[in-house]
């Protein structure tokens, strides 16, 4: 599979997002995913030899069942955000988000920003959005260390010569 659209040695956000949208279709993955499902429990069965798996629709809140040979778990460990213990966020009147729940439908055009944290998210964020907000302050309790991105672009003989190697 090709993906000339990836002309930069970091590939940007909609360009990752299309090679997955694109996987997906390509290969027919949404006949064998089940969405906003949640594994609560998986219990091995002695007798059976197989799994039971008690899976809740996160939609209608529906328990259901299903057994499985194999039960492979991909469930990462980075995927439940949390929030800093700043005191009083909770009182906070304005609009606040967590950055891995953006909010893509706010509009940021002339606010006043606070940023709580100086780490990767924050040093991806800042440039994206310096030049739309009003005025940004950034809340740093810790310097990072930043190495220089070194992005480029591929020149037309590297994507002429290489995308099929790269990109399969
Ligand atoms: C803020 C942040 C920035 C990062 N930046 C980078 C980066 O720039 N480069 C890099 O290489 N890595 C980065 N990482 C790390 C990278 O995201 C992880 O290493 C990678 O996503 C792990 O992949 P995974 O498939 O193991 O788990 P995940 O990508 O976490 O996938 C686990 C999936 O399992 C689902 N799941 C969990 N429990 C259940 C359950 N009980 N039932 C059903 N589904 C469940 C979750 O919803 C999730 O979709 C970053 C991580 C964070 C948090």
């Amino acid at each position: 599979m090709r993906f000339p659209e990836w002309t930069n040695f970091y590939a940007t956000q909609p360009q990752i997002e299309s090679y997955y949208t694109e996987f997906a279709q390509a290969y027919q993955l949404d006949r064998c995913t089940r969405f906003r499902s949640f594994v609560k429990t998986c219990t091995w069965d002695d007798e059976l030899l197989v799994w039971h798996v008690q899976v809740e629709d996160r939609d209608s809140g529906d328990l259901q069942h299903w057994m499985a040979d194999i039960v492979c778990q991909c469930v990462g460990s980075l995927d439940r955000p949390k929030w800093g213990n700043t005191p009083g966020r909770e009182n906070f009147k304005g609009t606040s988000w967590h950055t891995a729940h953006w909010r893509h439908d706010y509009d940021l055009k002339g606010k006043k920003i606070a940023m709580i944290g100086c780490g990767p998210s924050a040093a991806q964020i800042i440039p994206e959005i310096i030049d739309t907000v009003g005025h940004l302050t950034v809340y740093m309790r810790t310097p990072p260390v930043c190495v220089p991105r070194s992005d480029f672009q591929y020149s037309k003989y590297v994507l002429c010569d290489s995308l099929g190697t790269l990109y399969h």
